[in-house]
């Protein structure tokens, strides 16, 4: 799953009825991770749009805090296979428990949208479904195959989960189906996957990863982590080290936030400048980009990224057959 995972301050609807002082203390957050309510027209439209379609996305389930800004921009990220994970992980504000069938019409209706919405990139992620037998891996290559239909000049980028205990067929089979960024996320450093991401294995992500890029180096790849779990720099600069071991192409690191009191505490809120230099170093590690900032989620701005990815490859090509 995505890591995008707050609640605007505004929302109280479970703790409503309990009395003040039996209320779980909401932590505070600094002012560089405030953001305006969205209330523009775009956001609007956006929001219609995907209640048309029936689409779940993880912008509005995570409750993002940079949904005002993008869906004003009409940028979605459509969280496909239903809105009810199969794991509960420490950080993750998606529903768990027995997810629903999976709806034969979400490949369409997710290439309907990304023409309804003009977009040149879309960001397709999904909920866990260890109940599937593959996983889900197939509605991911039905969608790849829906828009390349649909939007042919759409650049697609998926955020799948591990596909943990599932065959090998089933990466492949989405590998085959050629999206342009295949994104997965290892979220935090190993020794804090035990409470914050038990249904997971540090390693099997970074094998998952791996072996995207052996079966097409064409791929882009790309992961990201959450800060502010309780993780030291050094462990950070490892997990850095073991991404590039698996030629991961471009890393995300943003703040984790505590989407309900329920959920992992924020031990720290990491300054802009950490930010900075965590991303000064990635890029000296050898990431073709890094993202970093306490805003910086997956989807965030995906689309400029690409772009910018695709340029420095072009740009190392010319310069290699130049020489
Ligand atoms: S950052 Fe991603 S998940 Fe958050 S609102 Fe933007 S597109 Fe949606």
């Amino acid at each position: 799953m995505e890591t995008i995972k707050n609640i605007p301050d505004t929302n109280i609807s479970a703790q409503d009825d309990m009395n003040i002082e039996d209320r779980p203390v909401r932590q505070r957050k600094p002012d560089w991770i405030r953001v305006k309510a969205p209330t523009s027209k775009g956001f609007a439209e956006t929001k219609k749009l995907m209640r048309e379609l029936n689409l779940n996305t993880v912008c509005e389930e995570a409750a993002c805090p940079n949904i005002g800004e993008c869906w004003t921009k009409k940028h979605a990220t459509v969280m496909i296979l239903g809105d009810v994970c199969t794991r509960a992980c420490a950080f993750c504000n998606v529903k768990t428990g027995m997810p629903r069938i999976v709806d034969p019409k979400e490949p369409q209706h997710t290439a309907d949208a990304a023409a309804a919405m003009g977009l040149e990139h879309i960001v397709v992620t999904s909920v866990d479904r260890d109940d599937l037998p593959d996983g889900g891996a197939s509605q991911f290559v039905k969608v790849i195959e829906a828009l390349r239909r649909t939007t042919p000049n759409t650049t697609i980028e998926i955020l799948t989960p591990d596909f943990r205990n599932k065959s090998e067929a089933a990466v492949e089979a989405i590998v085959t189906a050629r999206p342009d960024v295949y994104n997965h996320n290892l979220e935090t450093i190993p020794r804090l996957y035990p409470t914050i991401r038990p249904g997971a294995r540090y390693y099997a992500s970074i094998r998952l990863l791996e072996s995207v890029k052996r079966l097409d180096p064409s791929i882009f790849t790309k992961s990201g982590m959450m800060m502010g779990l309780g993780e030291t720099r050094l462990e950070v600069h490892q997990v850095m080290d073991d991404m590039r071991s698996a030629n991961i192409d471009f890393l995300t690191l943003g703040q984790y936030l505590q989407p309900t009191p329920k959920h992992a505490k924020v031990e720290e809120f990491v300054t802009p400048a950490a930010f900075d230099a965590y991303a000064a170093i990635g890029r000296a590690k050898g990431f073709e980009l890094v993202a970093s900032s306490p805003l910086t989620r997956s989807s965030y701005h995906a689309g400029d990224d690409f772009a910018k990815l695709r340029d420095a490859r072009n740009a190392k090509l010319a310069k290699a057959s130049a020489g």
